[in-house]
């Protein structure tokens, strides 16, 4: 049971990873409106603009979403097609992958 819980979140994750990519102005945005840019400059104004803690940020979250990405990922052993979800049909050749 926990795998599939693990997994459904996992494609959270990566679906959030893909929004905040999509995003990467609002996500300064709001960066900016909790202040977070503010204390980072404050902190370290040499090196932490408000862009680079933007793009820090979106790597710290885009990692962990890949590695699990990678690790919910299985594959189907007669076609080698991506699986999503074990104990599923295979979406290529209806193989019981
Ligand atoms: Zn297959």
């Amino acid at each position: 049971m926990m795998l599939i819980v693990n997994r459904k979140l996992s494609i959270i994750v990566v679906l959030g990873a893909v929004a905040l990519l999509a995003n990467v102005g609002a996500v300064a945005d709001w960066l900016q409106a909790i202040g977070a840019v503010h204390w980072a400059q404050y902190v370290c104004a040499e090196y932490a603009t408000g862009t680079a803690l933007t793009v820090i940020v979106v790597i710290l979250l885009l990692v962990p979403a890949t590695v699990v990405c990678a690790t919910a990922v299985t594959r189907c052993s007669v076609c080698d097609a991506a699986l999503w979800r074990q104990g599923k049909y295979c979406p290529e050749c209806g193989s019981r992958g």
